[in-house]
């Protein structure tokens, strides 16, 4: 019988809203059978859940969602199956993650700035000790009444290019592959059709060593998983998917949505034998 996989979900240890148990729970419900937690710059979930993932059958993979520097653009790039236990990774992350703090707080004194009075507490509370994002702020805005949705508040505040936006640290690419392929993990292009010049950087990154690009996503269009499946194929690389769930911090509940059938990610579940 085949299994299926959602390779992309975020909890609260990042900007999702859902617990690890939460998301195993919904994935079980779902009919999935192989799930990634894959947290911006967070592999918590991970440790948190393991034992019961296990318990319910469910296969998980260790996984992170790195903000990486190219071509003038923020691309994500997801990281599955390295050692969890791998202390330069673990370092990396906790670096991140500190500097994403500092990042929070340097948005929120913007915001006061421009007359957008928010509690730099209640966004730290909201982000629960995990990595500090934009939808924390977004969502301590909405609480604040500044805002009706975390939507408008990318859309008017937080966005790339918009008044409350202050960049953070990336990786470089280079600097990824180094660290994940190095403790035995593989790294897929997220959500391709997101960056503005993924015409030219798709085919460079794969060429340059991601090892796969992850076609099924909510924001991928039906075309566009079609061209990247053969850039893939082409180049002897994979394709992966999942459903980028982040729960109620986003206008829309995504898990169920992508079922990702376990032969397409075979190169994966061989790294965890
Ligand atoms: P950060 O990692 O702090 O730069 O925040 C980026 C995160 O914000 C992404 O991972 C998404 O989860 C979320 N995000 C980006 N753009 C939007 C948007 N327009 N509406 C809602 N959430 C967004
Ligand atoms: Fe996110
Ligand atoms: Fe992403
Ligand atoms: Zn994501």
């Amino acid at each position: 019988m085949t299994r299926f996989a959602d390779l992309h979900l975020h909890t609260y240890h990042s900007d999702g809203t859902r617990s690890p148990r939460e998301v195993v729970d919904l994935a079980r419900t779902h009919g999935l059978d192989i799930i990634a937690i894959s947290d911006h710059d967070n592999v918590a979930a991970y440790f948190e859940i393991k034992p019961y993932a296990d318990e319910r059958g469910i296969t998980l993979i260790p996984a992170t969602e790195l903000s990486c520097a190219y071509a003038g653009v923020d691309v994500h790039i997801l990281a599955y199956a390295f050692d969890p236990f791998d202390e330069r990774i673990d370092a990396h992350l906790r670096r991140f993650r500190e500097t994403r703090q500092n990042r929070g707080a340097a948005i929120v004194d913007r915001l006061k700035a421009l007359g957008y009075d928010i509690d730099l507490g209640r966004v730290e509370q909201l982000a629960a000790g995990g990595a500090l994002g934009r939808p924390h702020v977004a969502r301590a805005l909405v609480e604040a009444g500044h805002v009706s949705s975390v939507s408008e508040a990318f859309d008017r505040l937080l966005g790339t290019g918009k008044p409350g936006n202050v960049d953070k640290a990336r990786f470089s690419v280079e600097e990824a592959m180094a660290l994940i392929h190095g403790a035995g993990g593989l790294l897929s292009i997220a959500h391709p059709s997101l960056y503005p010049n993924a015409e030219r950087i798709v085919p460079e990154l794969l060429d340059a060593g991601i090892d796969a690009v992850e076609i099924l996503h909510p924001d991928v269009p039906e075309d566009d998983r079609e061209r990247y499946r053969n850039l893939a194929r082409f180049r002897g690389r994979f394709v992966t998917g999942g459903s980028d769930d982040h729960g109620a911090a986003k206008s829309v509940e995504t898990i169920g949505t992508i079922r990702v059938p376990e032969a397409l990610i075979e190169p994966i579940l061989e790294r965890l034998a």
